[in-house]
């Protein structure tokens, strides 16, 4: 490879990468410390950054520099970094210049009107407040993906946004694969008495949660020296480089694992990103592979061992001391229950282990359908209510507790559900491999010893930043692509000893 070409384009890049993490600043900072009069300005200085960027990226000069560099790349070692630098880079350039930049605003605008609409329409619980703009978006998103016909399914170019390499055909036999086991799981569960799980709906003190929250992520590893934690409505994490990677939580008086499994899920993310190999800074190459390997180190940390007995076994001690007024007269046996009790619920990011991927499932029905144009805008809250009695028995009473719950739509990301489920499934494929290297993993846990378990995330996973597509990394790892039979596996054993099925 040219070395003059690759010290130039990568200076670029650099650049623009420097520019992207400035805008992430201020993106952090919005839901964190503004005050809600900046908005504006704020809405302002992250367009003007966001258009600069993609100016620049999208420019003559690195499209020629990538096409003449990939040239060169034909013999070389196939997964040094340089290589897969410009492989991505050329997939993300290609992709870049062929969406017109008219669409691109026309769909920055839709977004903005539909977030707009959809708070709105939630706060009232009226559908019909958000259906034009859904419209809209959905007429924007079926131009964009007709951009890169030919396809096998029009949902393929969105999907590929989020799960780089992944088909829509690929998560469909995935998904129908995990449904029926999903399903009859919760059947099972359903016969069985019900947790009482009342103790976690007490008053708990918001400072002490807080703190009870940065013990247990300190714990795992979250390096502090490189991040830190701050209040937001929506929990997030978020980076301005591998040496700054920052989290949040909420806390809720009267529910406490909305905090504690918050930090632990975002300790996941952030320890992700903090792993990355420093070679790797600066460019697209260092950040996650895609969303459902990010998801699958957030509920690797939050469900499989933040909520499992050898954990708690660690750490119910000290939470008791932290809480002795609602705490000391409940057992370790009726905490780790209750913070595993299984029930069908309106709300997906409520959701229990056993029932979330449905609400998954749901949702991706719904938009491949959308994107067919096999159904309208117009019948999403009758269709989503009939889906949620089918796949979970209930009904929501109000659109606000159904259609209307999440955001994602209104941002025009319509192809990111399905990556919440696929980070469940990649999670257990992980751990199973990770219980078979280190094998007395559960003992060290017990302990209070996630060094070796951190350890090997960061070899398997977190210093490839996205040098491999989610598929190929996966694979590399654990020697099957991403399947669902280690998460069903660990779902049933799970829960058969919580609910003694
Ligand atoms: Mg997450």
């Amino acid at each position: 490879m040219n070395e003059t070409r690759l010290i130039k384009l990568k200076g670029l890049i650099n650049e623009i990468n420097d520019i992207n993490m400035a805008a992430a600043v201020l993106g952090w900072d919005q839901e964190t410390y503004m005050p809600a009069g900046g908005i504006n300005d704020r809405a302002d200085q992250l367009s003007t950054l966001s258009k600069i960027s993609h100016e620049k990226f999208t420019s003559k000069e690195i499209g020629d520099l990538i096409g003449e560099l990939k040239t060169e790349i034909t013999n070389i070692n196939d997964e040094t970094d340089d290589v897969r630098l410009i492989k991505l880079l050329d997939k993300i350039y290609s992709k870049s210049i062929k969406v017109p930049s008219s669409l691109v605003s026309e769909m920055s605008k839709a977004a903005s009107l539909g977030q707009q609409a959809w708070a709105e329409a939630k706060k009232s619980s009226d559908f019909s407040k958000f259906k034009p703009g859904l419209k809209k978006i959905v007429e924007l998103k079926k131009e964009y993906a007709k951009i890169f016909l030919p396809y096998d399914s029009i949902y393929d170019p969105l999907l590929d946004d989020f799960e780089p390499g992944l088909k829509t055909a690929d998560i469909k036999a995935i998904f129908d694969e995990l449904k029926p086991q999903q399903v009859a799981l919760i059947r099972k569960i359903s016969e069985k008495d019900e947790i009482d799980n009342s103790f976690l709906f007490k008053e708990y003190d918001e400072t002490k949660q807080w703190s009870i929250g940065e013990k247990a992520i300190t714990s795992f590893g979250y390096d502090w020296t490189r991040g830190r934690q701050d209040k937001s409505t929506h929990p997030f994490s978020t980076n301005f480089g591998i040496d700054d990677v920052r989290i949040t939580t909420r806390v809720m008086k009267n529910y406490l694992p909305a905090a504690l499994f918050g930090s632990m899920h975002e300790s996941g993310h952030a320890m992700y990103e903090q792993g990355i190999n420093r070679s790797l800074r600066r460019t697209p190459l260092a950040r996650g592979a895609s969303l459902a390997i990010h998801e699958s180190q957030s509920r690797l940390w939050e469900n499989i061992v933040g909520r499992s007995k050898a954990f708690w076994k660690y750490f119910y001690r000290e939470l008791q001391n932290t809480f002795p007024e609602n705490l000391s007269d409940v057992s370790l046996e009726t905490f780790y229950k209750g913070i595993n009790k299984v029930k069908p619920s309106l709300i997906r990011v409520e959701a229990d282990e056993a029932t979330y991927n449905l609400h998954v499932m749901l949702r991706l029905e719904i938009e491949i359908a959308l994107m067919q144009g096999a159904i309208h805008a117009a019948d999403l809250p009758e269709i989503w209510n009939s889906k949620m009695e089918d796949y979970l028995g209930i009904k929501p009473q109000k659109d606000s507790d159904g259609v209307l719950q999440d955001i994602h739509w209104s941002m025009g990301a319509i192809g990111y559900f399905p990556t919440y489920a696929l980070g469940n499934l990649v999670s257990a494929q992980l751990w199973e491999c990770a219980l078979r290297d280190i094998t007395d993993l559960e003992l060290q846990i017990e302990k209070g010893e996630f060094s070796m378990l951190l350890n090997w995330l960061r070899k398997n996973i977190h210093s490839h930043g996205s040098k491999f597509e989610p598929q190929e990394l996966v694979e590399k790892v654990t020697g099957s692509k991403i399947n669902p039979s280690a998460y069903t596996g660990y779902l049933n054993k799970k829960y058969s000893e919580v609910y003694g099925l």
